[in-house]
This record gives structure tokens, C-alpha cells and sequence, in this order.
């Protein structure tokens, strides 16, 4: 297959590939625009996923706008269901199963993969939540299931967890970790969003690993823990720590790594005519927090021959969780240390870095409404 004019490729239609495609045609009307998927197109969003699981909602009402309307509104040449399998940098193609595609100019959207543990890969007793694509499968092992297991205890699967809760079910979440949110956080703050959504009906298996998944009856498994422990459940799903997908940048050989795909801070990915955006790539700290938006406007001005640097505006994540309230801006790796103090009602926690500034911190039950002046007390 090889279509005239491919100007730009974008390879994914998550939130990212979306956010390029219609930036880069509100700018440039006549430009080929090509938009691959592995899977549907369709545009939903990614964060409402879990909660409608929950909240027993039907998959088609998360549904923004459908493959074939995105298309025809951005003039798009659209391929779904068609993972690219390896990139030319040399012949600038991408190679699909029904063939290869041309590029001038290849933009990566690839996101990122909710796996599972390793000990578990390939039982398909563990159902990640990653992809609009699972929501019927899931929604299947869900209709009836009162206790639920939920392997991650990180932003996800707390918000997750919450809505079970809220429901009626009674979910256990288990991780490695020993608090939610894994070592992002201090040790108060997290105990304090642990003790909130315990007391809202999540049960926590911390400190402890899956080992393994058996069905033991139809939609019933028991999961066996380091601890030595059997949990009988009606569901086990997946929200560990997302990866970036990195493998195809890789394999073509772009520089990348855990974190993601490397690029400079004009989201160039270190091959002629190569970008790449989302939550696949690892960015550089000038841009370190440039939002799915940003990105994709700064690079559409780059695609049309005006270089251009996304806007980095540091924001602090909220948890959805309506028995907890709970702010929290990650500190970069660097040394320091956390301080943390109990306020009447809630917990403050600071990150300072050796020269005692403000890098990260935590805010827990009303101290969440101070969330305005931590962020502008963050050294730049
Ligand atoms: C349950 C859940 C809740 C989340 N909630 C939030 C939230 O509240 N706030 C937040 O900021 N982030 C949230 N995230 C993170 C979220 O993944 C990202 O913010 C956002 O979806 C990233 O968009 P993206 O387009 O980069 O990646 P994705 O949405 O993952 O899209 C990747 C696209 O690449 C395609 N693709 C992958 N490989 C190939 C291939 N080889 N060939 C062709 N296409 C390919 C996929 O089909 C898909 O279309 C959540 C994630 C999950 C799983």
C-alpha cells in the first residue's frame, strides 16, 4: 500500500495522536494527514474508563466521537485496527501487515501499556484496564463480581478502588509498595490516604506480591499472595504502573528507555523527520510538564516549518477520590528529603532539595485546599 503524498504519519489515536492530527489541520488545511491505530480510533477518555467500569456503564456512552466522524471532520486518511509492526528510518516508511506506508514527517503517539506482572503474563484470569477496546470483556467479569482484586496501588487503581467502593463491592488492592502510590510518597500523607479510603471499604494488601491466579469456580479465582495468603475473589484486574511503549521505537533505533521514547525539548526523536508525543515519551525537563495539549499545538507549529517548544506549566494531580482528598506534584529524582506535619483535619508534606527548596509535595484531607500557594511556592 503506498498512498501519494503521506506528509505526516501519526502512528497511535489515543488522546495524543488526536491532539496532533487536529492541531497540525487547524494550521494546515491541505497537508496529507495519515492516523494509524492498533486498534479502534474512536475518541474517549482514557481517565473515565475505570470509573464507568465501575459504575456499570455501558462502553458506547464513553464514546466522544467516532473513528469514522474524526475523520471526516479533520480530513483524515484513517487506518484502524492495524499495529504498526517496524519503522524504516532509512526508506522513512511504517510497515503494517497490509503493507508499508511512506512518511515525511512521523509523529509517535504510541501511549502507554498497563501490563501485568511478570509472574502472571499470560493468565487470563488478570484483565488489565488500558483500552476502550477491553471495556466488553471487562464489563463482563464485572457484572455480578462483589469482590474485585486490583493489582497497583498508584492514582488508577486508588480512583478505581473508590468507585467500588462507592458501588457497593468490596475491593482489595494489592501491591509491592508499602503505600499507595508506591515510593512517590512519604509515608504520612499515604497512610493518611490509605486510612480515608479504608475507611470508605477498600481493603489493602500492601507490602505484598501476586503469585499466582486460579479459577476456581465460574467468574470466582483465588490469588495467592507472598504473604502465603488465598484470596477468593470474583475479578482480578490489572492497574500496575503504565510503561511506555517503546519497543517500535527501539527495534527502528531511537533512543529510548524505561521512562520512554528520548526527545529533545522540540519533541524530536533523534531521526530526520521523526517526533514523538504522549505519554510515551520521556521528556526532557525544560518541557517536563507540558500537557498532551501543549505538545501537540507546539509540534503542529513545528510540522508547519515554525520549530516550536510545548509550554511546561507545572500542575499538581488530584486524585479522583471522593472519600479522599489527596494532591500530590512527583519531585524530580534528585536528593532531598520529605517533611512532613499533621495540620488539624489533614497532612502537609514538602520535598526540599539540598538547598532547601520546594521540589514536590503532598497534600492530604483539608490540607488539599492549600494546593494554589504550594504550587506557586515550587522553585523553578
Ligand atoms: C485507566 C486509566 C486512567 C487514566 N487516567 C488519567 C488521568 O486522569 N489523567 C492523566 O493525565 N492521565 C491518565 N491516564 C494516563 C493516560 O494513558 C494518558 O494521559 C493518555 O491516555 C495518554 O494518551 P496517549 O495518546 O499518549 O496514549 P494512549 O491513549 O495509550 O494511546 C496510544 C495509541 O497508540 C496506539 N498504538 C500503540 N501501539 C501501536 C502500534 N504498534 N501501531 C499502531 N498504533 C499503536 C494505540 O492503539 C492507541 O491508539 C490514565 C490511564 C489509564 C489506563
Amino acid at each position: 500500500m503506498h498512498s501519494a503524498n503521506a506528509d505526516v504519519v501519526v502512528v497511535g489515536a489515543g488522546a495524543a495522536g488526536h491532539a496532533v492530527a487536529r492541531a497540525l489541520r487547524r494550521r494546515d488545511p491541505v497537508c496529507t494527514i495519515t492516523l494509524i491505530a492498533a486498534d479502534s480510533a474512536a475518541v474517549y477518555p482514557k481517565n473515565a474508563l475505570a470509573t464507568a467500569l465501575a459504575a456499570g456503564r455501558d462502553p458506547v456512552r464513553l464514546v466522544q466521537a467516532s473513528a469514522d466522524m474524526v475523520a471526516a471532520r479533520e480530513d483524515l486518511h484513517l487506518i484502524e485496527q492495524s499495529p504498526v509492526r517496524s519503522i524504516d528510518l532509512v526508506q522513512r516508511t511504517v510497515d503494517m501487515e497490509l503493507g508499508s506506508i511512506p512518511y515525511e514527517r512521523l509523529v509517535l503517539a504510541l501511549g502507554e501499556e498497563v501490563g501485568v506482572p511478570d509472574a502472571l503474563r499470560g493468565n487470563p484470569a488478570v484483565c488489565p484496564i488500558n483500552r476502550l477496546a477491553d471495556f466488553n470483556r471487562l464489563k463482563a467479569r464485572m457484572a455480578g463480581a462483589r469482590r474485585v482484586l486490583i493489582l497497583g496501588a498508584g492514582p488508577q487503581a486508588c480512583e478505581f478502588a473508590n468507585e467500588l467502593a462507592v458501588s457497593g463491592r468490596r475491593p482489595i488492592v494489592l501491591d509491592r509498595a508499602r503505600h499507595p502510590l508506591g515510593e512517590r510518597l512519604p509515608a504520612l500523607a499515604a497512610r493518611r490516604l490509605r486510612v480515608d479510603l479504608e475507611y470508605a471499604g477498600v481493603d489493602f494488601r500492601l507490602g505484598e506480591r501476586l503469585l499466582a491466579v486460579d479459577p476456581i469456580a465460574a467468574n470466582r479465582y483465588r490469588a495467592y499472595t507472598s504473604c502465603n495468603e488465598r484470596i477468593d475473589v470474583d475479578a482480578v484486574l490489572s492497574l500496575i504502573e503504565p510503561r511506555p511503549r517503546v519497543a517500535l521505537a527501539r527495534a527502528a533505533g531511537l533512543a529510548a528507555g524505561r521512562r520512554g521514547i528520548a526527545v529533545d525539548a522540540r519533541l524530536r526523536a533523534g531521526a530526520v523527520g521523526v517526533f514523538a508525543v504522549g505519554a510515551c515519551v520521556d521528556l526532557p525537563s525544560p518541557i517536563a510538564h507540558a500537557g498532551i495539549e501543549a505538545q501537540a499545538h507546539a509540534l503542529a507549529e513545528t510540522l508547519c516549518g515554525r520549530p516550536t517548544q510545548p509550554e511546561s506549566r507545572p500542575d499538581a494531580i488530584r486524585l479522583n477520590t471522593p472519600d479522599a482528598e489527596f494532591v500530590f506534584f512527583e519531585p524530580p529524582p534528585i536528593a532531598g528529603e520529605w517533611q512532613e506535619r499533621a495540620t488539624p483535619g489533614g497532612v502537609s508534606s514538602a520535598f526540599v532539595d539540598r538547598d532547601g527548596r520546594l521540589r514536590g509535595f503532598a497534600l492530604a484531607g483539608s490540607a488539599v485546599d492549600g494546593r494554589k500557594s504550594w504550587l506557586a511556592r515550587l522553585a523553578r
